[in-house]
């Protein structure tokens, strides 16, 4: 058996900002995202050359933009390099706009044994500081470290699960968090610090999103506010939507008008699930609840949930 210092780690490019460039040193938002290769960016990475890495341009895409045939794309080259005897581990590098999206349907897909570690970067590569070096020396570290498992990101130091990271800052360096969950693990002068179990799960296999992406149901987001009422749900179902995260106010509220379209549009079979617009907590749902709620997913997580459940049913899986 390999240990993993004798192990390869995969290194999947996918774009973002950490592979952006700017036409100056100074400028952290006027770039453009997805410019350097994923080999360039591992070239610029002091203290990687000793290290076995392969790497793959799987995608070059501001994250903003990501597409389900990206996903798509994304979780067949990691099952396909998780399946080689000998890569202990796989790395993505991505934009941080959507990163928890791809990181939630990365872990519910494959839930895989070996590590699978995001990794992000808040100003381009052209920047007088840049973090995507650090991410990713970071990344590749966790990679492979032995006993990590499951789809994490790592950024700024601090270790996410891919069921709960998510971006919460705008442009601060540590712009992630995990809600009240908090990291999983630091990262420290390349020594991992670990705090509560990797992430683990059956997977619902590769399978559920095997089909062309032009025929996923389309799920959306439908927020409640002061004012809002029923008509937007009612243009969603003539378009054929078939599922509706709804962003409650407080502990998943609806205003009463929208909640009238939600439950009459749930009657006819569109499926309505309740997460809140609060940057922190979860819904606590009730058990007369008519709409379920989303517990400690934020409402871009129980999308991505709710789709792949969708799927699921679609192909006659148990969602799990
Ligand atoms: N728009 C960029 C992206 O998500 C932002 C970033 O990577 O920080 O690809």
């Amino acid at each position: 058996m390999q240990s993993r210092s004798q192990s390869s780690t995969v290194v999947l490019g996918t774009g973002g900002t950490i592979a952006g460039t700017a036409a100056t040193r100074g400028d952290h938002i006027g770039y453009q995202a997805a410019q350097l290769g994923v080999g360039a960016l591992l070239g610029g990475v002091p203290g990687l050359s000793e290290v076995a890495l392969e790497s793959e341009q799987v995608a070059q895409v501001d994250s903003k933009d990501m597409e389900p045939a990206v996903w798509q794309a994304l979780a067949r080259r990691v099952a396909h390099h998780l399946g080689r005897p000998e890569v202990s581990g796989v790395v993505i590098t991505h934009g941080t706009d959507t990163l928890e999206e791809t990181a939630y349907l990365l872990q519910r897909v494959l839930a895989p044994a070996k590590p699978v570690v995001l990794t992000a970067a808040m100003r381009p590569a052209t920047a007088l500081h840049p973090d995507g070096p650090q991410n990713l020396l970071d990344a590749v570290h966790l990679a492979r470290e032995p006993g990590v498992q499951g789809v994490v990101a790592v950024l700024a130091g601090q270790v996410y699960s891919g069921l709960e990271v998510r971006k919460q800052h705008t442009y601060r360096l540590d712009a992630f968090g995990a809600g009240d969950a908090g990291p999983l693990a630091l990262l420290e002068a390349g020594r991992l610090h670990t705090l509560r179990p990797w992430p683990a799960g059956v997977p619902l296999g590769l399978d559920v999103i095997d089909v062309d992406p032009a025929l996923w149901p389309r799920v959306e987001l439908v927020s409640s506010h002061s004012g809002a009422d029923g008509s937007l749900v009612a243009a969603l179902q003539q378009m054929g939507v078939a599922g509706v995260v709804v962003v409650g106010t407080g502990n998943g509220t609806v205003h009463q008008r929208l909640e009238a379209a939600l439950l009459a549009a749930q009657a006819a079979g569109m499926k309505v699930w309740r997460s809140t617009r609060c940057a922190e907590g979860r819904v606590l749902g009730k058990p007369d609840d008519v709409l379920p709620a989303a517990g400690t997913l934020t409402p871009y997580q129980a999308r991505v949930e709710l789709l792949l459940q969708l799927l699921a049913e679609r192909k006659g899986l148990r969602p799990g």
